[in-house]
């Protein structure tokens, strides 16, 4: 007899961004669905990895990862963020961002649990909530400027709320939390069991000036926070599947039972290689300069065709709308304009578990010049 398989999560099919990618392969079209840089790394990092391996750093590191890595970050939070981050206790390297965030989450909740997410949200999140066996509250967050309504989280938790997420800057509208928020936040968790779930991953890309507002800045929050984030996203090498999460002593270590018998520990050359590289400051600061003109340049050419961009102020991505061009839904259009008119991207109601239409498309912009002004050229016509 063949055993039958109960899917954990049966509502689930292929993410989003491996059938937009798949389809822009497919018909060849400019892809600016599924957020990866097009433009090279830093060579010098990608020399640093070559010389680590020739050195001989080709063994396992420590389950929490390589300490020198720790201790550059540890360095860099305190001189980001003011955090005092013990790199021994308090952080671990992880295979990406999105491990960091299953991995925090199967630490801390219980079949039965209540997490608070915010919609639209980044796609493995709610499948990370229910493969777990506890229930995504999802919360609308407000349109067009997608802020958090407080008043709806206060009237949200319940004596079941075991986690709260944040994601700042936002995928996929590249909203980004302000100071009142984390104050709002900080009000409402305090004197209750609730925990934090950040996802820094877009820490570095904010723009026009704002700060980016790291839960690491507040030591309350840091009671109960895991802060996750990732390497592929701060050095334009998003297939290195590289991150870590950054928690309290106590939370930390249950993270780590979870994650060393799941992954126990991470690709050591690239770790040895990230623990030099991080005290060239330049590497990141000028991050946030260097994609906001990439937006600018995005929303300048996109003034020649019927789209109507709502506002970003971080992150790899703008959101649009195509009233203008089209009624049909998200998908639909998302899939007619990669297939007719070569130019993918990715409807925005994949990030709502009730497939919610909104008729808005996320653009990614990090992206070559040329590939920017070839996408435009195409959406132009429509
Ligand atoms: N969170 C968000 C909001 C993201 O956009 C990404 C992007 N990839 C991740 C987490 C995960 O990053 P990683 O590729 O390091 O797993
Ligand atoms: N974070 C990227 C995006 O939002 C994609 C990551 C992935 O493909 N899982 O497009």
């Amino acid at each position: 007899m063949i055993p039958s398989i109960h899917s954990k999560l049966p509502a689930v099919g292929t993410t989003i961004f491996t059938v937009m990618s798949g389809l822009a392969a497919e018909h060849n079209a400019v892809n600016l669905g599924q957020g990866f840089p097009d433009y090279d790394m830093d060579s010098e990092l990608v020399g640093l990895v070559n010389k680590a391996m020739k050195d001989g750093y080709n063994q396992y590191v420590p389950m929490q990862g390589y300490l020198p890595l720790r201790e550059a970050i540890a360095e860099k939070v305190h001189a980001l963020y003011g955090a005092s981050i013990d790199a021994g206790s308090d952080i671990t390297i992880t295979p990406g961002g999105t491990y960091a965030i299953y991995t925090a989450l199967t630490t801390v909740l219980r079949p039965g649990d209540e997490v608070i997410v915010f919609e639209p949200a980044y796609d493995s999140y709610i499948p990370n909530i229910e493969v777990n066996g506890a229930t995504a509250i999802r919360l609308p967050l407000r349109y067009p400027d997608y802020s958090i309504d407080w008043q709806m989280v206060r009237n949200a938790i319940t004596d079941r709320t075991r986690v709260i997420m944040i994601n700042s800057p936002h995928n996929p509208t590249g909203a980004v939390l302000r100071a009142s928020d984390l104050e709002e936040l900080r009000k409402i968790v305090s004197n209750t069991n609730i925990f934090i779930l950040s996802d820094e991953v877009y820490e570095h890309l904010v723009f026009d000036g704002i700060p980016h507002e790291s839960v690491l800045r507040y030591p309350d929050l840091m009671e109960r926070s895991f802060v996750c984030f990732s390497f592929g996203k701060v050095y334009h090498c998003t297939g290195w599947k590289l991150g870590y999460c950054i928690s309290n002593a106590s939370l930390m270590t249950e993270f780590r039972k979870v994650h060393q018998y799941n992954c126990f520990s991470v690709h050591s050359p690239s770790q040895v290689a990230l623990a030099g590289f991080l005290s060239n400051r330049e590497s990141y600061l000028g991050l946030g300069t260097y994609l906001q003109e990439k937006r600018d340049y995005f929303t300048t050419l996109m003034k020649q065709t019927r789209f109507d961009l709502l506002s970003s102020h971080g992150s790899y991505f703008i959101c649009g709308t195509y009233n203008r061009i089209s009624d049909e839904g998200d998908s639909a259009f998302a899939k007619r304009l990669t297939i007719e008119h070569k130019v993918a991207t990715i409807p925005v109601s994949a990030f709502y578990k009730d497939a919610t239409d909104n008729k808005v498309i996320r653009f990614c912009f990090a992206k070559k010049r040329e590939t920017l002004e070839s996408a435009v050229e195409k959406l132009a016509r429509l």
